[in-house]
């Protein structure tokens, strides 16, 4: 089961949206000099006993749920973050996921609007900075757009 360490709002992570971002612990990956090495811990509480409490209080202050992180990305971990998103969808919000690793998208990551791939290197600097490896992907008619440049673009002004 997924587990969270903390939530918030921000309009940092997305592009001119703003996100109710939540923080989920068991991260699997071992970046060098992570920037939360907090969230690689079993750390927090069961995102399933408060996940629809936060959603409600939230509400009115964000555009997309995203969700920082995948948890041991096991089968049932996958399955409880697809359910939030038939969830969010419902509510007429979207949903994001920054998976952390360098990958391509997945079928199963087929319900997030946004999202973010590419692991962590600090050399190559932050998704803000143009020299990143990350990317955040947009579907767009059913396609993944990459959008990293919009970062770029808000960075520069
Ligand atoms: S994905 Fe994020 S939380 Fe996990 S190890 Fe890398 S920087 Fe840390």
């Amino acid at each position: 089961m997924l587990m969270y360490a903390s939530v918030g709002i921000s309009e940092l992570e997305m592009p001119t949206k703003k996100s109710l971002v939540i923080y989920i612990s068991n991260c699997q990956h071992r970046c060098r000099n992570c920037h939360t090495p907090y969230l690689q811990n079993c750390y927090g509480d069961l995102l399933k006993e408060n996940f629809e409490t936060i959603f409600n209080v939230y509400y009115e202050y964000f555009d997309i749920v995203c969700f920082m992180g995948e948890g041991k990305e096991t089968e049932e971990d996958k399955k409880e973050m697809l359910d939030y998103c038939t969830f969010i969808h419902s509510r007429k919000k979207m949903t994001a996921l920054y998976c952390g690793r360098n990958c391509q998208v997945e079928n199963w990551m087929d319900k997030f609007d946004y999202i973010k791939i590419g692991s962590y290197q600090e050399e190559k600097g932050p998704i803000t900075e143009s020299t990143t490896n990350q990317k955040l992907l947009k579907k767009e008619n059913n396609k993944y757009v990459d959008i990293t440049y919009i970062f770029w673009k808000l960075n520069n002004h």
